[in-house]
């Protein structure tokens, strides 16, 4: 029984994760960062505790997915947004020598890669890239079971390939990155600088509220949906270019609308990938659900010391 544990910026979620990734206790609390990383570690442990108490299990190995960035390798913290005070801290440790088992650590895209690598979507895929498309856009790239690093075991940024070098400026420094184009804020940004004075849904509007008004026949938020699938697509379309993988797997908070913009995405993948075998390449919707991330970290322990994922040719 693996204990996962899912770390975001708004909350931590932990859990036990059978062998064949079903998740028996649940148990969330805010992330709280201005409490400090040995606060966060002591509810960490905690809540380990309580949910294997819970599922009556023995914790056999803890497996956790992060926002990053983080070292997957050695288990530290980088100087990551949304955990304030947690950089250089090394949880990997810390939990290793409170349970007296083996933990392991990815970021939290590659965790879910893995989960859907395994047990979802992405089932029997050899080359698979797993893209979350929610207030930002991250991915993980799994090829043949193992979790695609960069040098010394980097995460690649796929969210930050450039769309439109014309387009909006990103956190990363560039302008018209893939995130800052086609996740959830880009999609209300750009009704906000669209709409008349008039616009009556200014007020609190955010990206499933504009796929609502687009289902409602609201002509500004249909124009922003196609707009979306039309980035969405490119982007998708630069992965199939630069990779060809077998399926591209998407997920996150933007993609629970995915019927608005899956058509979109396929009409600009056609008009762009004819040097590539498009047609073999799948693309399909995660298939995880909620417990997604959980079910992800534990699949970094089972990716780290379990049986590693069938290769398949
Ligand atoms: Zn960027």
């Amino acid at each position: 029984m693996i204990g996962a544990v899912d770390i975001g910026g708004t909350k931590i979620a932990v859990g036990m994760v059978s062998g064949s990734g079903k998740v028996l206790a649940k148990i969330e609390s805010p992330t709280d960062t201005h409490l400090g990383y040995s606060n966060g570690l002591e509810r960490i442990a905690e809540m380990l505790r309580e949910a294997a108490k819970e599922a009556t299990v023995e914790i056999s190995g803890v497996g956790i997915g992060s926002t990053g960035p983080l070292d997957a390798l050695t288990g530290e913290f980088g100087d990551v947004d949304f955990l304030a005070g947690w950089a250089g801290k090394n949880l990997v440790h810390d939990l290793e020598r409170i349970f007296d088992v083996p933990v392991a650590i990815e970021n939290d895209a590659d965790a879910a890669a893995l989960g859907e690598a395994t047990w979802g979507a992405g089932k029997k895929k050899s080359r698979l890239v797993y893209v979350t498309i929610g207030t930002g856009i991250g991915g993980g790239i799994v090829v043949n079971g193992q979790v695609y690093r960069g040098v010394d075991g980097s995460h690649p940024e796929i969210g930050h390939h450039v769309v439109d070098s014309s387009g909006p400026l990103c956190s990363c420094g560039f302008r018209g990155c893939w995130e800052a184009l086609a996740a959830g804020p880009a999609m209300v940004q750009w009704v906000h600088s669209q709409a008349p004075n008039n616009f009556p849904h200014r007020h609190g509007l955010t990206a499933r509220r504009i796929c609502e008004l687009a289902r409602e026949g609201d002509a500004l938020a249909g124009l922003a949906v196609k707009r979306e699938a039309y980035y969405l697509g490119l982007g998708i379309a630069n992965l199939m270019n630069v990779l060809s993988p077998d399926a591209i797997v998407l997920g996150g908070s933007v993609m629970k609308s995915s019927s608005l913009f899956l058509d979109g995405i396929h009409d600009t993948i056609r008009q762009g990938c004819r040097f590539v075998p498009f047609t073999r390449m799948e693309v399909s919707l995660a298939s995880l659900g909620e417990d997604a991330n959980l079910i992800g970290a534990a699949m970094v322990w089972h990716h780290r010391f379990g049986d590693r994922i069938p290769h398949v040719s």
